[in-house]
């Protein structure tokens, strides 16, 4: 019965999900017995397989016992040598390897894969839209932005989704760029009469990757050329993925026809990792690279007020170096003291400071200018919410926190956090936005 008991589960799943999730977790699945009352299922990475098992197990159980009573477990194993099919049209394959299509896959960090990477509720939803957009390029979240923070792994993810697609179909071209690297090919082709060249090489990718695309705001030639390129790429159904530290509507310059444009696909955040997630990065990496890290050690690490995983894979190393030129092995002791000027508990109490400096590196302003009057839009909403988190996170009264915005009189203060607090209830982007800055105040 196997073999058709799967068909069957398979088509009941077909049903009760939607067609992109159970494109991307269900169909892939190989399944490989029935021992006992257990299916046993294979996938092809562990990233799949904690996914499925997170997500999709208990489902698929349930089901599973509607077709046969006994069932009582799922056993899903990983299996490297399976690989998903990219449905690729004939012709343009033809075509392709007819132009003499080399593999050119440019740039992509091999290290950085979906199997290294850890996912936990801060990034499940960006980690899952970027599978998703792997195993199905170009047909269902087009383009897709991801945003987050500085070190919380977009470079590492959007690499991830062309490791996967090359992985799975070697004649995908998949190009990476960074901003930097777009913007410098661009100047270089207009100095050297190369536009032609420049512009048929971005039509002939496949699967393009831009990284960080918030710095090409601002700049106005390279906009305009990405603005083409975005277009001929998307007309002809090729796949974008774009990175940035900022949801597209508060990257300052950016062009109102890109940014509309970022919008038409998914947009998926990052946002800081809470402690468990910390933990197991902080546990996968140690094993990674041959450090031994003490439970104790790996939570130490994880309350602290780090949130840039670059940042804590750094501090880790510094205590691995140290381990091993001293011959000691790790303690919380020795943590305490080789990261004694950064670690700040995070029990200590937030200041009206901490809160200033954490609102203007959201938005991307000046401390000066958030204590300001000056009453442009780019700064009056920053300076409201800066004033409402300075009330709710701090014991601080309104005349205090207006004396640390350039002496403003406690109704100042008052009106800017009544504004926030009754905006907030239907403007789902400010609650979103006020949620992520106090997730960098509040790390745990
Ligand atoms: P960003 O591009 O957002 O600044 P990166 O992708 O460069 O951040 O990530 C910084 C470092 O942290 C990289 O070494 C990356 O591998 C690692 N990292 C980030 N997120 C994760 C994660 N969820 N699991 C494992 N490693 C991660
Ligand atoms: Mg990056």
């Amino acid at each position: 019965m196997s073999e058709n008991f799967w068909q069957d589960l398979k088509k009941i799943l077909q049903k009760k999900l939607n067609k992109q999730h159970y494109s991307t977790w269900i169909e892939p699945i190989k399944f490989d017995e029935i021992e006992g009352n257990t299916i046993n299922i294979s996938v092809s990475n562990k990233f799949i397989k904690d996914w499925i098992e997170k997500n999709y197990k208990d489902l698929i159980l349930i089901e599973a016992k509607k077709i046969s009573r006994d069932i009582d477990g799922i056993n899903i194993k990983t299996d490297k040598t399976i690989k998903k099919t990219f449905k690729k049209d004939k012709e343009e394959v033809k075509k392709e390897e007819n132009n003499n299509f080399k593999n050119t896959n440019l740039n992509i960090n091999p290290e950085y894969t979906f199997s290294k990477f850890i996912s936990g509720s801060s990034n499940q939803f960006a980690a899952a839209a970027a599978m998703a957009v792997a195993n199905n390029p170009a047909t269902i979240y087009n383009p897709l932005f991801i945003y987050g923070g500085v070190g919380l792994g977009k470079t590492h993810l959007i690499n991830a989704i062309g490791n996967e697609i090359i992985k799975n179909n070697k004649k995908i071209k998949v190009s990476y760029y960074s901003s930097e690297k777009f913007t410098n090919e661009l100047i270089n082709s207009i100095r050297y009469g190369k536009m032609d060249e420049f512009r048929n090489k971005f039509r002939s990718i496949d699967v393009l990757l831009i990284d960080d695309v918030q710095f090409i705001a601002g700049k106005e030639r390279t906009q305009e050329e990405f603005f083409h390129t975005f277009n001929s790429l998307y007309e002809s159904h090729k796949q974008i993925v774009v990175t940035s530290d900022k949801f597209p509507k508060e990257i300052p310059g950016l062009e109102e026809r890109l940014r509309s444009r970022f919008e038409w696909g998914l947009i998926a955040d990052i946002q800081p990792p809470d402690i468990e997630t910390k933990q197991a990065i902080l546990e996968a990496k140690a094993e990674q690279n041959n450090i031994i890290l003490p439970q104790e050690v790996a939570l130490f690490l994880s309350n602290s007020v780090i949130s840039n995983i670059r940042e804590l894979e750094g501090y880790l190393v510094r205590i691995g170096a140290y381990s091993s030129l001293t011959s000691t092995p790790i303690s919380i002791e020795m943590a305490k003291n080789i990261l004694k000027d950064i670690i700040i508990e995070s029990n200590k109490e937030l200041t009206i400071e901490d809160i200033q400096k954490k609102v203007s590196n959201h938005f991307n302003i000046k401390i000066s200018e958030i204590k300001s009057s000056k009453r442009v839009k780019n700064l009056v909403i920053p300076r409201q919410i800066a004033m409402y988190l300075c009330r709710q996170l701090t014991s601080c009264s309104y005349p205090e926190i207006g004396d640390h915005f350039g002496g403003k009189d406690h109704s100042t203060v008052i009106h800017a956090i009544k504004k926030i607090e009754k905006n907030i209830e239907n403007d789902s982007y400010l609650r979103s936005t006020i949620k992520t800055i106090k997730n960098t105040l509040l790390p745990s």
